[in-house]
């Protein structure tokens, strides 16, 4: 049986929900929920706090530089290589911020949201980095006339930059693809956001992709081309009976 004893005052902890918790002091640990083995090390609260926004902030960066073409694997590769150099360090495997004390871990908040600031959309047909627009809230290339806007309150793009045609076949895409998860969310009486997500799984399906992948704001014109397709034999139905519902 793995016993796990706090590193802030070696109290034994209790494993419940994937964490070792210590009572007295309220420390944490994320553990394999299978094996119950801790990862890392134990943080206070303080530190646990600034861990899960650094999470955040990794899982930000991963989305931009897919958006820029890497894979997930190559992003997180990067993003670790990024953050060795940061502390200079040259360890074996990823970069862990479950590893880092209180100190560490502000100093690895500070660069994981100074690399997102950093890693700006790069325009697909000109290979430069866009320019952000605050009044409008795009990045924007303004030779190639391509964009991309942003989800609320944030600069992270809601996906990669387009120009006027392919701006045009994505909203064309959603066209047809919007009214079917509508319909059935209406007909069905279910949430959106889930008739939403069974859409996109239905989507990636058809399409061969991974569901991760599958968001109209990264198809080219080729792949707005196959939503249309796929989607064409249900969307006179849908519409139809919409405008009953
Ligand atoms: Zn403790
Ligand atoms: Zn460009």
């Amino acid at each position: 049986m793995i016993q796990v004893t706090c590193p802030f005052c070696n109290t034994t902890a209790q494993f419940s929900q994937g964490l070792w918790r210590c009572n007295p002091c309220c420390a944490l640990g994320e553990a394999d929920p299978k094996t119950k083995k801790l990862k890392g090390v134990m943080a206070n609260q303080v530190t646990w706090s600034l861990r899960k926004r650094c999470y955040s902030f990794y899982e930000e960066l991963v989305t931009r530089h897919k958006f820029n073409g890497l894979s997930k694997t190559q992003a997180r590769k990067k993003i670790s290589d990024d953050m060795n150099a940061v502390f200079a360090t040259e360890e074996e495997g990823l970069f862990k911020l479950n590893r880092l004390d209180e100190d560490d871990i502000k100093i690895a908040l500070q660069a994981l949201e100074r690399l997102n600031q950093e890693t700006v959309p790069v325009c697909p047909y000109c290979s430069n980095q866009s320019n952000y627009i605050s009044s409008k809230s795009i990045y924007r290339c303004d030779p190639c006339d391509a964009q991309v806007g942003v989800h609320k309150d944030t600069t992270i793009p809601l996906g990669t930059m387009a120009n006027k045609e392919l701006r045009a076949m994505r909203k064309k895409a959603h066209s047809y693809l919007d009214p079917l998860w509508r319909y059935k969310a209406a007909s069905q009486n279910i949430a959106k956001m889930k008739a939403r997500k069974a859409a996109y799984e239905w989507l990636a399906k058809k399409m061969e992709i991974h569901v991760d992948d599958c968001h109209v704001g990264q198809f080219d014109t080729e792949q707005c081309q196959q939503v249309i397709q796929h989607c064409a034999p249900y969307i006179n139905l849908a519409m139809s009976k919409m405008k009953k519902v």
